[in-house]
Order: structure tokens, then sequence, then C-alpha cells
């Protein structure tokens, strides 16, 4: 073997005669170092031959595939690249790998030998260069498009760009550049032969181009296919998992296991033709739809919820009024009105079956029995009972439903009451009408009145049903606490049963028959464990709570059975029983004292009575004076109509002053204060006008009104006393607080024919229809008495 010898020593000293070995794949070019695979025998005698001389080889393209017959010098291109073997390894099955670098072009003058390997005379082809500007531009265009085709490339290491940028020859970067990309061998070949720098730029500026432009297009399909494949191709592969998951579990045809249990409950739900054939037309579509879309959950829900509507199926109407009239008295005590009137509901029925029965309203401050009056009624007739509060409802939606083209539809609270109920004849209250708002969700109270309405309920729409049901067996009862605010055409529709509150004395009663055993029995308490005697339980009603209905006196009865449950249990006693003085351990100090006598012993406070939701109130009207000028000051969030009626209690006081006693001149000194405490509850109404004249009278004569007594009644300039509303309420709650006179306005005693007839055995009752004797009476008992008894 000869000495080892390095390209760079061989470079430029081509030999005269050359092996020549034909390439079939690939054209080599100079400076280009390249791995090749040997088979041919022939090939294989020439390595085995030059490793033993200088080990240099000149490789030239073939026009033809290989055969197994030695290549032809016929077949061969005219340049090719000589080059010197780096490395040589015998491989298996007789191939001979070789590692080679390639030295200069040269051009074949004639072949010398063709056995048993080509030889040929060659000659050097030298680069004509002559760099110029274009060169340059070239130069930097191909390196340019070159770095493009190395970033959309991901097989070649950025490093070629490196490397081509550090090559100043622009002959060696169109060989470097064209070994590289993948153009055809025809074209690479073409760029081989050509001598001029400046024309192998601009070939290879060319190839680089098209080169370039085919990644490109590539990549924009490639991009394209990939997203449409990706997003079919993950739901089906979702699909197919999900499919697995089923069967691995046991549940393969869950779907047309479903779609048969909703075909056998649309058989069994006994629909109305209308309704069976939305059933079934959903069904079909069911039936075409994929399990997991949401569509699928939408269909499947509508049928879930038409399916189990009680359609035809009621509870017979117990129409024993005897039995009836019993259940009413067992839960209740009194309320004689309303449920004389639910008795007469029941007869009719029983001799009128097809009889449309009117929507009773049971009106009445809360916790009066409203809602277990109605519970009672259910029980009664042997109905269910079903309960929605209408309190705070604006949107029609909620009681019609949204349509099923919403996501998270559902129908309407009646259609829902109604299915949960279970029946389509139940007891359905609907609590607190009288709160129903309505803004630009539309009017919830036309859509009640559909519901109400006997005409129209047969065939009540709901928006997610979308097929009429029938509500014209059901029982309607509303409640509310004001009339004034249901919109008239709902209170039309209704027959209002007032239930007023209850004395102090029916408080009592109610709470030993119905709310202490109630009670007892929901705190676990034996009847012989805990008893409250009389005087308890009037102290919890004059001193924890003050109400015209027993929703607090049933709260603190409770926290005193929890008490003596925890005594109980702790073993601290066996028996509990609640005296008077024992209220306190229990319930803490008395919360309501009687302000009535404490306040009004000052001249300028005077006992008015209010009219609100929860009932009658007492209300405080103070006055005072001091120096100033004509100047009258309200404050306790008075509205307007009290405003005025102060000012016209002045201006009568003015105009009477000498009667009543006044210095005329009073005003020009004076300022006058008028306040009505509780600041934080809103007062408004014309009610309070005698009372504000009766407290400036009493503040500018410096005398008290007599002991324990309350008015009210609207005032005019001319001193007329003018009837004012809620009276029977305000009789009951002067009454609670231990009013001994109380001074009405004359046109109001027609008002008070079915109040309890204890009340006028302890109040005594004055009717005036002049300011002038509300005056007399508030001060001076002498003509109390006279004026009585006229
Ligand atoms: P409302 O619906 O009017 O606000 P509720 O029906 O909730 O009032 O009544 C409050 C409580 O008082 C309930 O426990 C009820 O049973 C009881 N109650 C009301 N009135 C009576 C009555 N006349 N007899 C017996 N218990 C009554």
């Amino acid at each position: 073997m000869t000495q080892p010898t390095s390209p760079e020593a061989v470079t430029g000293k081509l030999p005269e005669r050359l092996p020549i070995m034909p390439l079939f794949d690939s054209v080599l070019f100079p400076k280009m170092v390249s791995p090749l695979v040997v088979m041919q025998p022939d090939a294989i005698k020439l390595v085995d031959e030059t490793m033993s001389r200088d080990r240099m080889i000149g490789f030239v393209l073939s026009h033809k595939k290989p055969t197994s017959q030695p290549a032809s010098k016929d077949d061969l291109h005219p340049v090719g690249t000589s080059t010197l073997i780096l490395k040589m390894a015998k491989g298996q099955d007789n191939t001979i790998q070789l590692l080679v670098q390639g030295l200069e072009r040269f051009t074949i003058k004639e072949y010398l030998a063709e056995k048993p390997y080509l030889v040929a005379r060659v000659a050097p082809m030298r680069d004509v260069d002559k760099t110029d500007k274009e060169t340059q531009a070239l130069m930097s265009n191909v390196l340019g498009l070159f770095e493009q085709i190395i970033q959309l490339s991901p097989g070649l290491p950025q490093e070629m760009v490196t490397m081509a940028k550090t090559l100043n020859d622009p002959g060696t970067l169109c060989d470097m550049v064209t070994s590289i990309i993948n153009a055809k061998l025809d074209e690479k070949q073409e760029v081989l032969e050509i001598a001029d720098v400046k024309k192998r730029l601009k070939k290879v500026n060319k190839l680089v181009n098209y080169q370039l432009e085919i990644l490109k297009l590539g990549n924009k399909i490639q991009t394209q296919v990939k997203g449409d494949l990706d997003k079919n191709q993950r739901e089906y592969y979702l699909r197919q998992q999900l499919k697995a998951i089923r069967e691995e579990l046991g549940e393969g045809d869950q779907d047309k296991v479903e779609i048969e249990e909703y075909r056998k409950k649309i058989e069994a739900a006994d629909l109305p033709e209308e309704a069976r054939k939305e059933a079934d037309r959903e069904l079909d579509r069911l039936a075409r739809m994929h399990p997991s879309s949401a569509e699928y959950t939408v269909a499947s829900t509508y049928l879930d919820w038409i399916t189990s509507l009680p359609w035809h199926t009621g509870t017979p109407d117990n129409l024993d009024i005897k039995k009836a009239e019993k259940i009413l008295n067992e839960d209740h005590f009194g309320l004689d009105k309303a449920k004389r009137r639910v008795i007469e509901y029941l007869a009719v029925r029983k001799l009128k079956p097809e009889s449309k029965g009117p929507i009773l309203c049971f009106a009445g401050p809360p916790g009066t029995g409203k809602t277990s009056l109605g519970r009672s009624i259910a029980r009664a007739l042997g109905r269910k009972f079903y309960r929605i509060s209408l309190g705070g409802v604006r949107d029609e939606a909620e009681i019609r439903g949204h349509r099923r083209t919403y996501v998270g539809a559902l129908p309407g609270r009646i259609i829902q009451g109604i299915r949960r109920s279970g029946s389509n004849n139940p007891v359905f209250m609907l609590d607190e009408i009288d709160k129903v708002g309505s803004d630009f969700r539309g009017d919830p109270s036309s859509a009640l009145l559909e519901v109400l309405d006997p005409e129209q309920n047969f065939s009540f729409a709901d928006h997610y049903l979308d097929v009429a049901f029938d509500l014209s067996q059901v029982m309607f009862i509303t409640t509310a606490n004001i009339l004034d605010t249901i919109p008239p055409a709902l209170r039309d529709r209704m027959e209002v049963l007032q239930l007023l509150g209850y004395t102090p004395d029916e408080k009592i009663r109610i709470a030993n028959h119905f709310l202490i055993p109630r009670q007892r029995k929901a705190h676990g308490l034996k009847s012989d464990q805990i008893s409250l005697t009389r005087g308890a339980v009037k102290l919890i009603i004059s001193g924890y709570t003050r109400e015209a209905g027993l929703r607090n006196l049933e709260r603190e009865i409770a926290a005193i059975c929890r008490g003596a449950a925890t005594k109980i249990a702790m073993e601290e006693a066996a028996a509990v029983v609640v005296k008077v003085n024992d209220v306190h351990k229990y319930l803490g100090p008395v919360r309501i004292t009687s302000e009535a006598k404490t306040r009004v012993s000052t001249p300028g406070v005077v006992m008015g009575l209010a009219w609100t939701p929860a009932g009658g109130e007492l209300l405080f009207i103070e006055a005072t004076a001091m120096k100033g000028k004509k100047g009258l000051t309200m404050t306790g969030q008075l509205g307007d109509v009290m405003k005025e009626s102060a000012t016209t209690a002045l201006s009568f006081i003015r105009s009477h002053a000498a009667d009543l006693k006044i210095d005329e001149d009073f005003f020009e000194n004076l300022d006058i204060h008028i306040h009505v405490p509780a600041g934080a509850i809103p007062k408004d109404g014309p009610s309070a006008g005698v009372t504000m004249l009766t407290a400036l009278v009493s503040l500018l004569t410096a005398k008290t009104v007599i002991k324990d007594l309350a008015m009210t009644g609207e005032i005019t300039l001319r001193g007329q006393v003018l009837p004012v509303g809620g009276v029977k309420e305000k009789v009951l709650a002067a009454h609670r607080a231990g009013i001994k006179t109380l001074i009405l306005p004359k046109w109001n005693e027609k008002d008070l024919h079915d109040i309890p007839k204890k009340i006028p055995k302890e109040i005594d009752f004055h009717f005036v229809d002049k300011m002038l004797d509300v005056l007399k009476l508030a001060f001076n008992e002498k003509n109390r008495r006279q004026i009585n008894k006229t």
C-alpha cells in the first residue's frame, strides 16, 4: 500500500490516466465528501487495484440504469469528478463501502481501456471565474434561498447554512448547494458541466428557486390535509375508544336499549294524541342521532319530560263534606269564613262535578295561616298539594318555560309543579301573587292569566312542551299580602278571602292547641315532658312577638322546646314546666316593652296607626318647637303625602288658633319639627293626618293626650276627618299593643262588623268626622264621655 495521501496534496494534480467508475444514482462534486457502496465485480476490482496505488478514481454519471453487465463507455457523460478514497471497508455480501472526497472536474478525452474496468485519458476542467457585482448578488440570493430550503426540510441540519455562508468561492457554493438539494440527476450533471462560474450560479439559482417553491407548496398541502385529517381522525378515534369502553363495560348496545326503553315509556304514558305525535317524532330523531351528541341529550330530556307528566293521572276527590269539615277544623283554629267558603266549594263540586270553581285568593299578613290552610284543603279533598312562590318572578319563561331551542331549556314552574306532584289535579298554591314583577323579559302575569282562566287553561301551552297540557282539573289557590299590587286583570279572576291576623287570646288558644303540641313532637318531647303556663304563653306573645300572624310565636315556642329538650337530654330535669318567670331563661330579656305608656307622657307625642303588608302597627308622631321663624321640618323617611298632611294640620291650627286657645302669632317666632321614628321604614299615606294635628296641638298647648290612646284618619283644611284603609288590621294592632281608646273616621265604622267580638269589650271606639271632636276626645276626659254618648 502506498503512503496515505491527503486531498489537499492531490488537488490540482490530476493524473492523465484515470480509472473511471460509473455512477447511477448521484453526481459527485469537487470538495464534497460522499459515502458510496460498490457491488459490481469490475468496480470492486478497480477499488482493489487503486487502493494499492494512488487511491484516485474518476466518477462519471451514467445515462442508464445499472445492469449486470459492466458499464459501457457510451453510456457515460463526458464530464466527471476525480476523487480520493478516504476510507474503505469490506461489507457483507461482497460489497465495499467507500468514503470518497471529490477533488476536481475533468473532461474525458478518450477511453484507453474498457476491461477489466474503464480507464480514460482525462483533462482538468477549471472554473472560469470573473467575480463581479452580479456574481455577488447571485451568490447571496442562492444563499438566502438555500437557507429557506433548509428551514423547510426537517431532515437537513441547520449547520449546512452556516457552512455555506463561510464559502467565499462561488463555484464551490454552487457545487455544495447542488449536491444537497433534491434536484434531478440531469440537472445536477448540467451544473457539473458548467465551467463558467456565473453561468453555474444562474443555473443553481433557478434550481434552488424551483426547489423552494416545491417545498412550500408541499408544506401547504401537508398542513391542509393534516388539518382535515386531524379533525375527522380525532372524532373517529374518540368514538372508537368510547365504543371500546362501552363494550368493555358490557354496555355495547346501550343506545339501542335506551331507545327501546323510551318507546316503552311512550307506550305506557298514555299520551294525548298531540303529545303522542310529538313524542314519536322526537324518538325518531333520537334513533338517528349519535348518543354522545349534545342533540341527543336535548331530545332524550324532552322525552323524559313528556313521558313523566301525569297526563291522565289524578287523585279521586273526597267529597264527604262532613269529613272535610272535620279535617279543616282539626288543622286550624278559627278562620271560619275561609273554612265555610271551602266547604261551599266542595259542596258545589259534589253536586255538579264538572263545575269550574273560582280561584280562591287568601290575602293577609304573613303567618296568618294561608299556606297551611291550602295544605289542609288538599288533605280534606284527598288531593296532592304543591306550592310555588311567585315572589320576584319577572320572566314570563319562569311560568311558561323556554323553547327547546334554548340551551338548557326546561318547562316552566307550572308544568314542573305538575310533574313533581304526580297528579293532574293537585291543589296548586301560587304564593305571593302580589309580588310578581314584569320587565323586558315579558310579563309573567299574562301567562298567569292563562293559567288561572278556566276558559283557557284546559290547553295550557308551555313553550318547552310545545303541546297543550290540561290544567282545568287543578285547584289553584293564590296568596297575597297586599291586594293593591295585583294586576287588576288577575285580581278579577280571583275570589279574595281576607285573613286578618289573630288577637292575643286567639293566639294563646292556637299556641296551646296547635303550635305547642306540634313543636313538642318536632323536638322529640312527650306530652308530660313540657308544659307552658298560660301566663308564659301570654308573655311570649306580648313581650317577644309583635305580629299579626304566628310565625315568630311558633319560632319562639320552638326555641323553648329546644331549651327543654337540652335539659331533659342532659338529665338536668325529667320534665319542664315553663312559667312566666322562666321565659327569659329560654328567650333572653323581654324585647317589646309597652312603649305606648312611656313615650306618650310628654306633650307633642301622639300615637297613630299604620298599615304595612305585615299587618297593622303603632306609629308614634313627635312634634317639638324651638325659636325660629316659621320653619317646618319633617324627618323619619316621610313620603310626600305625609308631608302634605303635616302642612295641612299646621294651616288648620293657624286658622283655628283662637278656638284652640293657642296664641295666634305662635308661628312668627317658632320653628316646628315633626319626627316619625323607626326611620328605616319608609312611611307614606294620608292616614296620619289626625295624629299630626293632635301632636301639634298637644305641643302648642303643652297638654298631653289621655293615656292609651291611638287614632287614624285623614284631615282636610276645613277640619273634616276622612276615612282610611286597612282599618281592621290597625284595630287588631292597637288591641295587641294594649290601646284602650281608639279614634277612627266615622266612615270606617262599617268596616269593623266582623272583628273579633272581644275587641269592642276591651277598647273604647270613637267614630268621628270632625277634627275638633278628635281634639276634645284626646285632651279631655269629660268631653270624651259626652261625645261617646251622642
Ligand atoms: P302564611 O302562609 O299566611 O304566611 P302559614 O300558613 O305559614 O302562614 O302559617 C304560619 C304558622 O301558623 C303555620 O305553622 C300554621 O300552621 C300556623 N297557623 C296559622 N293560622 C293557624 C290557625 N288558625 N290555626 C292553627 N295554626 C295556624
